[in-house]
C-alpha cells in the first residue's frame, strides 16, 4: 500500500531517513552530510525537474532528503531518497545537464578556461576560495579536447570564409593572390624562439586583412612525453607532436603546408609577404614553385617605388635622386604611421602627390612642417622650393594613388614585422582572431 502525503503537511522525516539507512535494491546507501557543505554551480530548472518526481512511486522528492552526492568535475549527481516509507527509492538527481555521458558545465568550464586564459591550479585556487569542490586536470583536460575539435572545425570554416573573401576581393582587381605570412613561438625558459616547443604561424590574406590559413608545429606531446619517461608506449590518443626538426625550421615547414593547403584549394599563391628571412621562400619554392615571389616589408616597397619614381625621371629631369629619395622617406614614414590604419594611408598618400607642389589642402600635421610653419623650405629640393608642372603631378599623383588603392594592403604589410600578428589583426577580424587564439591555446594547454 502507498501512501501518499499531502504537500502542505507532510512530516519532516529527513532526520528519520538519515537514521535508518534504508537499503536500496539489495545495496546499503551510506549517508552523507557532504552534499550540505560549500557551494555547487547548480542549473535550478535541471534541479527543479529532478526533484519532481521519484522515479518509482511519482512523488515529489526534497532536496533535503539528499542522502549522497557523486561530484563531476562542476556537475553532480545528488541521490536523493524518496520519502515515501514504502517506496524509499534512492533517485539519482543531476544539478545541470549533460550531453552524451558528459556534463555541460565541465565542457563549458574548458571554455572558460580558454578564454580567461586561466591555467588549472590558478581555476582551483579561484574555485576553493568560493568553497566550490575543485576538478582534476584530467576531467579538464578530456573536455579541452572535445572542445579543442569543436573550435578547430570552426577555425577552419572561418579561415576557408576568408580565404573565399579574399580570392573574390583578388579577382575584382584582376590581381594574383599575395599572402602574408607569420609565424610566432610559445617561448619558454629561456624566452628564445629557437629552442621552443612549438610554434604557430598564420597566413593574412593582405585584401581583407583575416586570417586565411594557419598552422601549428609541436615538439611536445604530453601523452608521448609521460610514456617515454616510463618506457611504455603511448595509450592511443590525438597526438599533436608533429615536429621533431629544429625550432628554426617550423617557420618554413608551416608555410609550405599553408601554401600547399591554398593551393589544393585550386588558387595559386603569386607572392609571400614575410620579414627578411630567405629560409623560408627557399624553402617554398623549392618545395613548391619556383615562381613564387617574394615581397618583404615596407622597405621592399619602398623600393619598388623608387622603381617607379626613377622611370618618371627619364621623362621628368626634374625629378632628381634627393627629391626621389625625400618621396621615399616620406611614403616610409607615411606607411609606418598608418600602421593598421588603411583610410589614413589612403589619405596622406594622396596628399603626397600636392605636398610637393606646396599644396598643403591635403597634408597631416603629423608629417608636413609647412602646416605649422608656412615658411618652412623644402631643404632636398632645389633653392628650396616646390615643384611644379602639371604634368609632373599628374604622373605623381598615379603614383601614389596606385599605393592608396593598396592602402588595406600596405597597413597589413608593415605589420607581418611584429611578433605577435593576432594583437595587431584585431581590429580587421576579431572573430578569426579569437578563434585562432582559442585553437592554439587548448592545444598548447591539452598537449604542452
Ligand atoms: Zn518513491
Ligand atoms: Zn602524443
Ligand atoms: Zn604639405
Amino acid at each position: 500500500m502507498y501512501m501518499y502525503f499531502c504537500m502542505k503537511h507532510f512530516p519532516n522525516i529527513s532526520n528519520a531517513t538519515r537514521e535508518e539507512e534504508v537499503s536500496n535494491e539489495g545495496k546499503q546507501t551510506r549517508s552523507s552530510e557532504d552534499w550540505r557543505e560549500g557551494r555547487r554551480i547548480v542549473e535550478l530548472d535541471v534541479l527543479a525537474t529532478g526533484l519532481r518526481a521519484c522515479l518509482k512511486c511519482g512523488l515529489p522528492l526534497q532536496l533535503g532528503h539528499t542522502i549522497d552526492i557523486q561530484t563531476y568535475g562542476l556537475g553532480c549527481l545528488l541521490k536523493v531518497q524518496c520519502f515515501n516509507t514504502i517506496c524509499m527509492h534512492v533517485n539519482s538527481v543531476p544539478t545541470g545537464k549533460r550531453h552524451d555521458r558528459v556534463w555541460d558545465v565541465n565542457s563549458k568550464l574548458a571554455t572558460a578556461l580558454v578564454h580567461s586564459g586561466l591555467g588549472e591550479r590558478q581555476a582551483n585556487s579561484f574555485l576553493s576560495e568560493l568553497n566550490i569542490p575543485a576538478f582534476s586536470y584530467k576531467l579538464v583536460s578530456a573536455r579541452l579536447t572535445e572542445v579543442g575539435n569543436v573550435v578547430e572545425e570552426v577555425a577552419k570554416e572561418s579561415t576557408n570564409e576568408a580565404l573565399e573573401k579574399e580570392l573574390a576581393a583578388v579577382e575584382q582587381k584582376k590581381g594574383t593572390l599575395v599572402v602574408a605570412v607569420d609565424a610566432g613561438w610559445q617561448k619558454r625558459g629561456s624566452g628564445r624562439a629557437y629552442d621552443s616547443k612549438s610554434g604557430h604561424c598564420s597566413m593574412i590574406g593582405p585584401e581583407t586583412g583575416k586570417i586565411i590559413n594557419y598552422s601549428v608545429r609541436s615538439k611536445e606531446c604530453r601523452v608521448c612525453s609521460r610514456a617515454e619517461s616510463r618506457n611504455e608506449s603511448p595509450r592511443k590518443h590525438a597526438c599533436y607532436r608533429n615536429w621533431e626538426g629544429s625550432s628554426k625550421g617550423m617557420e618554413a615547414d608551416m608555410v609550405i603546408e599553408m601554401v600547399k593547403d591554398v593551393q589544393s584549394k585550386g588558387c595559386t599563391v603569386a607572392a609571400l609577404v614575410g620579414d627578411e628571412d630567405s629560409t623560408t621562400i627557399g624553402r617554398v619554392r623549392a618545395n613548391i614553385s619556383n615562381s613564387i615571389e617574394k615581397i618583404s616589408d615596407r622597405n621592399h616597397l619602398k623600393k619598388i617605388l623608387g622603381n617607379s619614381l626613377y622611370s618618371l625621371k627619364k621623362n621628368h629631369p626634374v625629378l632628381t635622386v634627393k627629391i626621389i629619395k625625400y618621396l621615399q622617406s616620406c611614403f616610409n614614414y607615411i606607411i609606418a604611421q598608418g600602421e593598421g590604419n588603411p583610410e589614413q594611408i589612403a589619405k596622406d598618400l594622396n596628399a603626397l602627390s600636392k605636398h610637393p607642389f606646396g599644396d598643403h589642402e591635403c597634408c597631416s600635421s603629423r608629417w608636413c612642417k609647412f602646416l605649422s610653419n608656412p615658411k618652412s623650405v623644402f631643404k632636398s629640393f632645389p633653392q628650396g622650393k616646390p615643384l611644379s608642372g602639371a604634368s609632373l603631378q599628374k604622373s605623381l599623383e598615379s603614383v601614389f594613388e596606385g599605393y592608396a588603392k593598396n592602402s588595406l594592403k600596405l597597413s597589413t604589410v608593415g605589420s607581418t614585422q611584429a611578433n605577435d600578428p593576432y594583437e595587431k589583426l584585431d581590429t580587421y577580424s576579431s572573430r578569426t582572431v579569437t578563434v585562432l587564439r582559442t585553437v592554439l591555446i587548448i592545444i598548447i594547454w591539452t598537449f604542452l
